[in-house]
């Protein structure tokens, strides 16, 4: 191939690398935390401009259920374009449209497959989440929206609102439950417990401030959160807590569709049946396509309420029928759980030899080390901390971190008075060592993902294909990588 020795000369990415951040907006984040150009990818594996290869653990932020290029993604859009099919034809009906929304509604969980309607969105997750905010609004005559501490659904301006970086009075935010930086500082649970008997109280307390909401959107596991799976007792508690109220539940399971925690949706784990799904990245099988899926009572948009020119992708929807098959097929799912308990319990063991782990946590293929200093969280303030002393009025601007600033009396529930015991406060959390071990797993050939309130937890969102050797060299890579920038950090 002619090009092909030019696409390799160290020149070549240089200049590419040097002229993107000369040209793009600073608001770049992937490119900023991984200088790579690749050229060429399969499966898990992603080629350099330079040469060098790399373990795909970021998947397109948790897009590519099959890794890169799968044979059955290619075949499905090569037999469109090779057909002569339409590729542009805004939302009108195709054969290729009808397959998509079969095989979709054929994985959807039972009690909402029998009267899903679907509605096709612009082509991001954030588009699906817009949409969904709005038939809510529509359908209950109702305003205000309930969303939780630490999630993330976007960046459009509605998404923003229940996003748990936002100043937003029509959003009333709720703690959403977690072990480690449990807000109660309870954490199991007994955490979850009190975070439902909070919303149950802000929804039933006449002066509680928050009026009758539209709906209430949640993550099964929450993602850019910091990879925090909702107990399922708690997601349970929280469909009977809207039921009985009348408010439409919403699943945003952009990230965790399609297989990624081990069950086809991760509402499935609980047997929780939503309103409402927002679905994205992985049903588009690599290439971008949203849509939101509700019961046929909620129905009541007129023509032309939620509209839009990129609705109709047919490539995508070929990819993500291929994709979605796929999956149904091989049991990936499945394979993600066994796997994805594998890897966390693998992890897990690393905890003694590497105490910058503070938690391991995940569900299936979704898994987050949070790194933490050595320190404990005090009246100096860790990295990410505002460095006062941290008590109950501080903690009330940072609900997440209540529990972690151990001085929140734990009097009542858990029935002893006083300072959390120092074992079970967190650590603060070190982003700095995570953006080391990011930048020491790529100069390894690992590429992985930083999240959690304040990026200290490190991602990896393996494809579903992930084959048991490929594994090994993850958590071999990552435990390398630990060992070299904890060493730097520390000394
Ligand atoms: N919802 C969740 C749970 C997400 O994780 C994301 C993206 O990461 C979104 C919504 C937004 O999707 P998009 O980036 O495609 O707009």
């Amino acid at each position: 191939m002619a090009g092909h020795s030019s696409l390799t000369q160290p020149t070549f990415q240089e200049g590419i690398l040097r002229r993107q951040a000369a040209r793009e907006s600073a608001a770049r984040t992937y490119a900023r935390a991984l200088p790579i150009v690749p050229v060429r990818a399969r499966g898990m594996t992603i080629e350099g401009a330079d040469g060098r290869r790399y373990l795909d653990c970021l998947s397109g932020a948790g897009t590519l259920a099959l890794g890169h290029n799968h044979p059955v993604v290619l075949e499905a859009i090569r037999k469109v374009l090779d057909s002569g099919a339409p590729l542009h034809i805004l939302d009108l009906a195709t054969p290729v449209k009808d397959a998509f929304t079969t095989e979709l509604f054929s994985t959807l969980p039972r009690g909402l497959a029998e009267r899903a309607r679907i509605q096709f969105c612009g082509p991001a997750g954030t588009d699906a989440v817009e949409a969904a905010l709005k038939l809510v609004r529509a359908a209950t005559g109702r305003d205000g929206m309930l969303a939780f501490t630490g999630a993330y659904h976007g960046m459009t301006a509605g998404a923003l609102e229940v996003s748990g970086g936002a100043r937003d009075v029509r959003v009333a935010r709720l703690p959403y439950p977690q072990d480690y930086r449990c807000p109660f500082g309870l954490g199991g649970p007994r955490g979850a417990e009190l975070s439902a008997r909070w919303t149950e109280s802000l929804l039933d307390d006449t002066k509680s401030g928050v009026p009758a909401p539209a709906g209430m959107i949640v993550e099964p596991v929450q993602g850019e959160g910091g990879v925090l799976p909702a107990p399922d007792a708690w997601l349970r508690r929280m469909r009977d807590i809207t039921e009985a109220r009348g408010i439409p539940l919403i699943a945003d399971e952009v990230q965790t569709g399609v297989g990624r925690t081990g069950a086809f949706w991760a509402v499935e784990h609980s047997g929780v049946v939503p309103d409402v799904m927002v679905l994205s990245k992985a049903i588009g099988g690599s290439l971008p396509l949203a849509v939101v899926i509700y019961r046929d009572d909620l129905d009541v948009w007129p023509p032309g309420a939620h509209a839009g020119t990129f609705r109709g992708n047919q490539l995508a929807m070929a990819a993500g029928a291929a994709t979605l098959a796929y999956v149904r097929e091989n049991g990936l799912a499945e394979r993600a759980a066994t796997l994805g308990a594998r890897m966390i319990t693998q992890l897990r063991s690393l905890t003694g030899a590497h105490p910058c782990i503070g938690e391991v946590r995940g569900r299936g293929l979704m898994i987050g080390v949070e790194l933490v200093e050595s320190e404990e969280w005090g009246g100096s303030g860790g990295p990410g901390g505002s460095g006062e002393s941290v008590g109950l009025g501080a903690s009330a601007g940072a609900p997440g971190e209540a529990g972690a600033a151990g001085t929140v009396e734990t009097s009542g529930a858990s029935g002893a008075a006083g300072r959390l015991p120092a074992a079970t406060r967190p650590r603060p959390p070190a982003p700095q060592l995570a953006a080391a071990v990011q930048r020491e797993c790529l100069r390894r050939g690992l590429i992985v993902e930083l999240g959690g309130r304040h990026s200290s937890v490190v991602r990896l969102l393996p494809p579903l294909t992930i084959t048991d050797e490929q594994a090994a060299a993850v958590l071999d890579r990552l435990a390398d990588a630990l060992t070299t920038a904890a060493r730097a950090h520390h000394g």
